[in-house]
Order: C-alpha cells, then structure tokens, then sequence
C-alpha cells in the first residue's frame, strides 16, 4: 500500500480546514500562557499553503513539503512558523522525487521533520511543547510498522499518541518558547502547539488511512 501525491494534497487541504475551524480555539489555548496567536498564526500560513498548492501541482512529493515549508516560514509569525516550516522542509529532504510514498518513507519523513523541530528548537520532550505530540506519535507509528500492523491501524496510534501527548503537556511547566516566561504559572493549560500538532497527526488518520493505494 502507498500514499500517493493526490493523498498528500487531500491531508494538507483536510489540516488547513481543521485549523482554519479550530482558529479561535488554538489562539484561546495560546491566550492563557502566550500571546494568543497561535491559531491567527496557523491559519495564515496554511491559507497562504491553499494558495500556493496549485503551482506543485505536478510535481514529487518532496517538492509540496518544500513548497509548504517555505510558505510558512516567510509567512508565518513566531515561533510555530519557523518550526512547522523546518518540519516541512526536513520532510521534504527525504521525499524528494517520489510521488509516492511506502509505509517506511512516512516513517522516515515524520522522523526527519521532528528532527528538524528539535534541531531547531531544541525543545527535549516534557518541555510542554508541539514535540511532545510529535514525537509520541513517531513512536506509535514506528512500533505498529515493526508488528506487521497495517498503514491505517499505525496512523490511528500515532494520532492516539499524538492527543496522549497533548493532554500530558497540561500539568507541564513550560521550558521552551512564550510559555516559559510564565514559569510555574504555565502548568494547567494544554500547550497549543501540541494541540496544532496533534490535529496534523488526526487529519492523517482521515485522510492517509482511508485514501491507500495498493503498490
Ligand atoms: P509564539 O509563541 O512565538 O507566539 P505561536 O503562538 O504560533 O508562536 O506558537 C506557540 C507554540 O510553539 C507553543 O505552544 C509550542 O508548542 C511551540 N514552541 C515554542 N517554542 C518552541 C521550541 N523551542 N520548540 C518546539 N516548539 C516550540
Ligand atoms: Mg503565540
């Protein structure tokens, strides 16, 4: 089975809804310990993404996560711009020239793109930050494919993990980005990013698991 270019699109069109009807609910998240712009932020960057996907059109995979990357580091503010463009940009780094991708590639895209969010931001998991969805959600993934388990089953995990490891950040205290400066104030409230984060690993489940072309 693999995830074939149109699919990708579909994912990147699904997120951009999710976050565009989550907008205000994102930047609530944000007002209690940022500076509550994290959904304005988001759905910017994922607008301008609409956009722009026209002119990828016809091109490999690595190229929409380039050209995704890109946008939202040029049009996002703060510090998710940035940081989900670097996760693009590194998925792109190991999905150039293929218009589709295996079980293993998605794998190797989410490890490179959370590699790149840690490289970047230097973020260690249990600082109440987007890795601590992320990087559940790779090693939900990655062990489901080491069991034999089926695309669909391992991205449910993955989103499973993803929303375990948003709802952890709400006792966290804060040691990265905005939300440190509130120190032990931070804990209580979920983390945005994670929250951001978690919807991306969700829409992969409705969009990648159910749209699987057989190789
Ligand atoms: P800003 O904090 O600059 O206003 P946003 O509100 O758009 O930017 O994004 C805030 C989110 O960015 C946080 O909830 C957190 O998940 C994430 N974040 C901030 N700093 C880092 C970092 N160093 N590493 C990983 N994620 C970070
Ligand atoms: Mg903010």
């Amino acid at each position: 089975m693999a995830i074939s270019r149109d699919t990708i699109f579909a994912w990147i069109k699904a997120y951009a809804a999710a976050i565009a009807s989550n907008k205000e609910y994102l930047t609530e998240l944000d007002s209690a310990i940022g500076d509550a712009d994290h959904g304005v932020n988001m759905d910017r960057g994922f607008q301008m993404v609409l956009s722009k996907l026209p002119t990828v059109a016809d091109k490999d995979i690595g190229s929409v996560f380039k050209l995704i990357g890109m946008t939202l580091v040029s049009s996002v503010g703060g510090a998710s711009g940035p940081l989900y463009g670097t996760f693009f940009i590194q998925m792109a780094s190991v999905t150039a020239g293929k218009l589709e991708l295996t079980p293993a590639d998605w794998a190797a895209a989410l490890e490179a793109g959370i590699n790149g969010v840690i490289l970047r931001g230097k973020a260690a998991p249990g600082d109440k930050t987007m890795v601590d969805a992320l990087l559940p959600a790779l090693n939900a993934f990655k062990a489901c494919l080491a069991e034999g388990d089926d695309m669909r089953t391992a991205l449910q995990a993955s989103a499973q993990a993803a929303q375990a490891g948003m709802l952890a950040t709400i006792p966290l205290v804060a040691r990265k980005g905005r939300a440190s400066y509130l120190g032990e104030r931070s804990a209580g409230h979920q983390d945005p990013g994670a929250t951001s984060s978690q919807l991306l690993l969700n829409m992969a489940v409705d969009t990648l698991g159910s749209r699987m072309s057989a190789c």
